[in-house]
């Protein structure tokens, strides 16, 4: 391929990135991926990285699994595309729907596909207002979701985001969706205990239902842990708390597993770790460990009995692509076939733990907050008191970032927090490594600091 100071200056020139700004990508140059293999990316300069964020926490299984590529090669030869719509169907489509019907918790057995977590998110939207307006209570149509929240980039699912900076572009959100405290015990809740807090930030949901009335509320979405919102794992005592306002004001609960489902926490999905039964599953990333592009809403019975009743409007040209089911089906095969979930659970969460209770030591880290695989360490300049940094602009994230990068290791960072979300098939060896060039770059960004 052309020298990397080439190609980058034909990325800057004609490839517009998502979340990055073109002066950046002018001066700097983005680093450039041309390979990988298991949890190592090689650029174009020949370096090879550890990649603790699985991609966009998606590359569960690992790079370079040359079943994934022969499945999609042989599905091409078959069938490349065919789509689902007007009574029409096919194989991989409906393996899929049915191996997602199995493994989804309680009554969870029906699938509408999507290409991504955004499409998958709209059709929630839809979905659940058709749903609603079907029982013939069309003005049960409000969606609550909560501040920092990220649920995707379309109109639709991003007006379920709660990232305000998000919102200032596009005249985000769209009627009809409401914010509520996420539940940040290590940010925001200082003052009290984890519990407490937990309980609290649980109940502003049933503030928000009782403020707008039950009559008018659809559904509550939010994630089993908040991803990209910086990993926020919720106190033991909100999810319940959740789960039962839900119940007792006849709101949907959607659960978004882009992030959490196939493996990450530990269990099948997050919603099983944190103990609770959604309506609705987002699925999307890890369905098909990132090699192919796919999503879905996985409903439970009652809701697909009202749709399936009606026509209900919607769908995309790649519902359910078949390369990309066959892909999925593939993925989900390996993953059982080699107890992957069972391996976060039993091996690669107690050895993240490990490396994060030595991190921990660090001047620097604040805290942890982990669920399974998924991990952030808040930065701060005093431990006890969980200070933030000035501004709390995101800049000692920033630095540390790029401290990751100078020690070959992508960490991502969400303000002032790194976040962790390596392949879910990595070691306990491969996670000493981890620990090793993360501790570089924190003593890195602490000398910065200090300067
Ligand atoms: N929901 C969550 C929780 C996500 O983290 C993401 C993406 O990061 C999405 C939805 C959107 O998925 P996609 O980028 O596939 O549209």
């Amino acid at each position: 391929h052309l020298p990397t100071a080439e190609l980058q200056a034909l990325d800057a020139a004609h490839h517009m990135h998502p979340f990055t700004t073109n002066n950046e990508l002018a001066a700097k140059g983005a680093r450039i991926i041309t390979r990988a293999k298991g949890i190592y990316l090689t650029d174009s300069d020949g370096n090879e990285i550890l990649d603790a964020m699985a991609g966009l926490w998606c590359v569960n299984l690992g790079y370079g699994r040359p079943e994934m590529g022969k499945v999609a090669a042989r599905q091409m030869d078959e069938l490349p595309f065919y789509n689902t719509f007007f009574m029409t169907s096919h194989v991989p489509a409906i393996a899929l729907a049915a191996k997602l019907a199995e493994l989804a918790p309680g009554d969870l057995n029906h699938v509408f596909f999507a290409g991504s977590g955004s499409e998958a998110n709209d059709t929630n939207l839809r979905m659940v207002r058709t749903y609603w307006a079907q029982k013939g209570q069309p003005e049960k149509s409000h969606f609550i979701s909560r501040n920092n929240a990220y649920h995707g980039s379309t109109v639709g699912a991003g007006s379920l985001g709660g990232m305000t900076y998000m919102h200032e572009q596009g005249g985000l959100p769209i009627p009809g969706i409401h914010h509520i405290n996420q539940p940040d015990w290590w940010s925001e809740g200082a003052e009290s205990n984890d519990r407490d807090f937990g309980l609290a930030r649980a109940k502003e949901l049933e503030a928000k239902i009782l403020e707008l009335g039950a009559d008018k509320v659809a559904a509550f979405i939010a994630e089993p842990v908040q991803g990209a919102g910086g990993v926020v794992v919720p106190p033991a005592t909100y999810w319940p708390e959740i789960q039962r306002i839900c119940k007792k004001h006849d709101v949907l609960l959607i659960a978004d597993e882009v992030i959490c489902g196939f493996g990450r926490t530990g269990n099948w999905f997050g919603s099983q770790t944190m103990g609770i039964t959604p309506d609705i599953m987002t699925i999307a990333k890890g369905l098909s460990s990132g090699y192919a592009p796919i999503g879905g809403s996985i409903v439970s019975d009652k809701i697909a009995e009202v749709i399936n009743a009606c026509e209900f409007n919607h769908g995309y040209t790649y519902s359910g692509h078949p390369v990309c089911a066959a892909v999925a089906l593939e993925n989900l095969r390996i993953m059982e076939e080699e107890s992957i979930v069972e391996h976060v659970r039993d091996v690669a969460a107690p050895a993240l733990a490990d490396e994060l209770t030595m991190l921990n030591e660090h001047p620097l880290v604040g805290g942890v907050n982990v669920s399974g695989l998924m991990a952030s360490l808040p930065l701060t300049p005093h431990k006890e008191s969980r200070a933030r940094f000035a501004g709390n602009k995101g800049d000692v994230g920033f630095i540390c970032r790029e401290n990751c990068f100078a020690n070959n290791l992508i960490m991502r960072h969400v303000g002032d927090r790194m976040i962790i979300s390596p392949p879910l098939v990595i070691t306990p060896e491969e996670l000493k490594e981890f620990g090793k060039r993360a501790k570089k770059a924190l003593d890195a960004t602490y000398a910065t600091l200090k300067e």
